[in-house]
């Protein structure tokens, strides 16, 4: 057929046959009514699409009748449609087969060209003009004009039957599309709800069940009907979960997501643990229901969720501050596993007398009595209890118990760690019963062990901190080595001990304190026994940081791991410098009792001799005296005795001193004087004593400070005098040859006294103890020397007295000084002239007159005057001798009888420079009779007297007496 179709034409019918409507099939109904019209208008009538076809087949009436001239027309029919009515919406009159007309119309659908209906086979009688045609129909021409009409309107009307006929298909198979769409989805859905694995509620805006799928049933064990317009927290959740279900639907239907671990339970109460999650549906913004899950939480889950609780509770064993947030905390992990029951912990008291008792509930803990306690039971049988309120009221009677509150359901595992039970953990319920499944008593069980452990762990941690705390506070010195010896912790008292800080003692080894006193094998002993694991006491002499040495008493102990290895060494040191010393102390005293005992007891026999001696020749002599006896040896016996008596009176005097001394009685006096008076006294004394001992043959030796002119001391004279007395005596008596020298010499405000002798010396090792009470260098029996032993102590005793000291210093057989040292000079003068330091001047009885004298039979003649009288006499050849003399000697002399005439420097001159130096030197001036003048002059000059030569013997020793008092 045609191929060669009009693409416009062709886009249109396609546009149609794309929405899916078989435009050719609308054809169907049009060519039936185009039959009719045919029919009725007795002209052949076809119907044309595009393709050429003639639609339906050509069966109208007449239309048989010219197909097969239409036929052979077509060709020129569908040229000319093509050339002019393709779009034309007119109708379109032709002639074909030179005297047949037809009539094309277009049908339009949708306001578009989709085919044509043409009209055709009819010659018009009036155009024939008379011609006879075989020709099937001639119509008048007004009858073809009608014809004409009438097909274009049938035409229109067949259009809109098309085009309605096509919008109504059109909708019908959208519609079916959409329906089949529709049931789809709904099969989809359905499906999908019903055969989801986990179960699935919808829930109304009161929670009322709408619609439950098949794994809802299956899960809960109710059937769809059994729950439809029921409560969904009335049907499937447990009494002690109804607090917390309800809040969870009252945050879905506030429009809140939820997703919860949590217990539900079925028809018959089995309980379940699901996690729920929880949706609102909305329309249009509205929530119009609740889309709610339920997943039976398979063992997988289940041992997660366990997993997580054991975690977090290890957690919070770990970091709990208290024991109250550690039951709280678990509380709150354990809640989404048991519900509304109240967790407690009761731990045994550290005494063991009573239980803490630390709620979820309450900020603190409560002690509780054994007997107040369901635990008690717990701790009796040693094993978990799981007890409903009638068996918890029964075992209360049984045991005597008497509970504030009886809980519907208490459950309590025992806390065990290492055979050791702790307390109950577990969890009461007096509100909605509680009733957990074997596997939330096993996780409780797993939770109870953990906590045994924590709170174990926890009291040994104390126990830890305590340990720690006293070492730190310890008042013993602490020290933790590893098994190497270096040291891996000391306490603060090790620090203050040693000197050593922290830092400079960790990782060192404790030999640093070592002092080198402690002998090798006292180290050696310690270690054997330390790695044998052995305790280890001893007491070592070591040295501190700044090189101090300290007395310490060490306890040393190996610490051992579980398994018996050594890991640690630990010494517990005690400072004991303060105690070895009190020892030391106390033996010293114990030895110095014994001794004083000692010393007691030979002064007791000394001074026993002492006094006897004496005593024996007074009562010897005295017995001796009778009137046979002539007065001179009467006299003799009389001397001895009052010497004797003497002695008895001087150790007399001693222990009396000593007592008074002793017994804290001797009081000191603070006499200003000058030190001269105060030798003059010794000197006096000195020679008195000489005398008595009869020790004539040793010397006495003054030697001043010739530095000093008169020193003016502070001091008690008389226990000053004693001192030095005491001294003197001493020395005469260990003396037996040579001198014994006393003298002084100054230095700023201190006086150095001194006694020394020629005499036997003292040991070394003895000059110490000599100045202890009744002390001799020999207290044998056999001694050589008297005396009691108090002299020195009572010495010592005076000079601690008047704030000075004492000291001796002496070579064996040569001799000794004893020094006296005192800070009590308030004046001194320098001498107007520098004298000699060699002023020793051997001090006797007899007064010293110093004789210038250049004429050798005058100083003859006057010496012998002298000598006789009991003067000892010096010569002076010259003035100047004279002066050197006084220089060297002046303390010596007493007198001095100055020839005014002498060569060189003569009297006169030597007088003023005498008396330059020595003022209070007394000189006579020796005058020649004839020269007044001269006498005049000795006088002026400062000589205190003058006597004329020729020198007349009573003359001379009356003017002398003015001047000297002889002993
Ligand atoms: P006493 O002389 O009565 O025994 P002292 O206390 O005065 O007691 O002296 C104690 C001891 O000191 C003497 O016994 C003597 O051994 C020793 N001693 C004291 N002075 C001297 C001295 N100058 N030379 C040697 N020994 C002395």
């Amino acid at each position: 057929m045609m191929n060669n179709i009009n693409p416009k034409v062709e886009k249109n019918l396609q546009k149609f046959n794309e929405n899916g409507v078989d435009v050719r099939k609308l054809l169907f109904g049009a060519v039936e009514m185009l039959r009719d019209f045919s029919y009725l208008s007795n002209c052949p009538c076809y119907l044309t699409d595009y393709t050429g076809n003639i639609t339906p087949k050509p069966s109208a009436i007449g239309l048989d009748g010219i197909t097969g001239r239409i036929n052979k027309g077509f060709d020129q029919i569908l040229e000319e449609f093509n050339s002019n009515c393709a779009e034309s919406r007119d109708y379109y009159e032709f002639t074909y087969l030179e005297y047949t007309k037809a009539v094309s119309i277009p049908i339009m659908l949708r306001g578009k060209v989709f085919g044509f209906v043409v009209y055709a086979g009819f010659v018009i009688k009036e155009e024939l003009k008379g011609k006879k045609l075989d020709l099937d129909r001639i119509v008048s021409k007004r009858r073809a004009d009608l014809n004409l009409q009438r097909a274009l309107k049938f035409v229109s009307i067949l259009s809109n039957q098309i085009t309605v006929a096509y919008e109504l298909n059109l909708q019908m198979k959208q519609n079916l599309e959409y329906s089949e769409e529709l049931r789809m989805q709904k099969v989809f859905f359905e499906n999908l709800f019903e055969n989801s694995p986990e179960a699935i509620v919808i829930l109304d805006n009161q929670d009322r069940v709408i619609r439950v799928n098949k794994e809802f049933e299956k899960l809960f064990e109710y059937s769809k009907e059994e729950v439809l317009s029921k409560l969904i927290n009335d049907i499937i959740v447990p009494e002690n979960f109804k607090e917390e279900a309800i809040s969870y639907t009252k945050q879905t239907s506030q429009g809140k997501f939820l997703d919860v671990t949590t217990i539900r339970q079925t028809k018959y109460g089995k309980q379940i643990h699901v996690q729920v999650t929880g949706k609102p549906i909305f329309l249009d913004n509205e929530k119009i229901a609740v889309y709610a899950t339920y997943r039976n939480i398979n063992e997988k889950v289940w041992n997660q969720i366990q997993e997580k609780i054991i975690y977090e509770t290890t957690d919070l064993l770990n970091s709990a501050p208290s024991q109250i947030d550690l039951v709280q905390g678990i509380g709150k992990l354990l809640r989404p596993v048991i519900g509304t029951g109240e967790m407690f912990l009761e731990l045994i008291s550290p005494m063991k007398k009573y239980l803490r008792l630390f709620s979820q509930s309450s900020g603190e803990y409560r002690n509780l009595a054994f007997s107040e306690s369901v635990s008690s039971l717990v701790l009796k049988e040693k094993k978990m209890l799981n007890l409903d309120e009638s068996q918890i009221k029964d075992l209360a009677g049984k045991n005597e118990l008497s509970l504030s509150e009886i809980p519907k359901r208490w459950i309590g595992f025992p806390l065990i760690d290492n055979d050791v039970v702790l307390g109950v953990y577990g969890i009461s319920s007096f509100g909605s019963p509680i009733n957990p499944d074997a596997d939330t008593l096993k996780l409780l069980e797993l939770v109870s062990l953990q906590i045994a452990t924590g709170v174990s762990r926890r009291n040994k941690e104390l126990e830890l901190k305590t340990l720690y705390r006293s070492m730190e506070q310890s008042p013993a010195s602490i020290v933790i080595t590893n098994r190497y010896g270096d040291i891996e912790y000391v306490n603060p008292k090790f620090c203050q001990v040693t000197g050593y800080t922290e830092e400079e003692v960790i990782g060192k080894n404790p030999r640093i304190l070592k002092s080198g006193f402690t002998p090798k094998k006292v180290y050696e002993q310690m270690w054997r026994n330390l790695v044998r694991g052995q305790e280890w006491n001893c007491e070592f002499l070591n040295v501190k940081k700044n090189k101090e040495l300290y007395w310490e008493r060490a306890s040393f102990s190996a610490i051992k791991d579980d398994f018996g290895k050594i890991t640690h060494y630990m010494a517990t040191k005690e400072d004991i410098t303060d105690r070895k010393q009190f020892e030391k102390d106390l033996m010293e005293a114990k030895i110095q009792a014994e001794e004083s005992d000692r010393m007691k007891s030979a002064f007791l026999a000394n001074v026993s001799h002492e006094l006897r001696t004496p005593l024996n020749s007074v009562i010897g002599f005295s017995n001796l005296c009778n009137n046979k006896m002539s007065v001179d040896e009467i006299l003799e016996f009389v001397q001895l005795i009052n010497k004797s008596g003497n002695q008895l009176h001087e150790i007399i005097e001693d222990i009396l001193k000593f007592t008074m001394i002793e017994s804290g009685g001797m009081e000191r006096r603070d006499d200003e004087f000058l030190l001269d008076n105060f030798f003059e006294e010794v000197k006096s004394q000195a020679i008195e004593k000489r005398k008595l001992e009869n020790k004539e043959r040793l010397e006495i030796k003054f030697v001043p400070d010739t530095n000093f002119n008169k020193v003016l001391i502070k001091t008690d004279f008389q226990r000053l005098l004693n001192v030095v007395m005491n001294l003197f005596k001493n020395g005469l008596k260990f003396t037996n040859e040579g001198y014994v020298e006393f003298g002084y010499k100054i230095s700023g405000k201190t006086i150095n006294l001194y006694v020394k002798d020629t005499g036997v010396g003292i040991e070394q090792d003895k000059k110490e103890i000599i100045f202890d009470r009744f002390r001799q260098v020999d207290d044998s029996i056999t001694r050589t020397f008297g005396g009691t032993g108090m002299g020195l102590s009572i010495s010592k005793k005076i000079m601690d007295m008047l704030g000075g000291r004492i000291e001796v210093e002496s070579e064996l057989n040569k001799g000794s000084t004893f020094s006296v040292f005192l800070d009590c000079i308030l004046s001194t003068e320098k001498p107007k002239h520098k004298m000699s330091d060699k002023t020793a001047t051997e001090i006797d009885d007899k007064p010293t007159i110093l004789v210038a004298e250049d004429e050798l039979s005058n100083f003859k003649l006057i010496e012998a005057i002298l000598k006789r009288s009991k003067y000892k006499v010096i010569h002076a050849e010259n003035g100047g001798e004279a002066i050197r003399i006084c220089k060297e000697r002046g303390s010596e002399i007493d007198l001095i009888l100055m020839d005014m005439r002498m060569p060189e420097i003569d009297g006169m001159e030597a007088t003023l420079e005498i008396k330059k130096f020595y003022p209070e030197m007394i000189i006579i001036a020796q005058t020649a009779y004839a020269m007044n003048g001269d006498k005049d002059r000795a006088l002026e000059i400062g000589c205190d007297d003058y006597i004329s030569k020729p020198i007349k013997k009573e003359l001379l020793l009356d003017k002398l007496k003015d001047f000297i008092k002889i002993a």
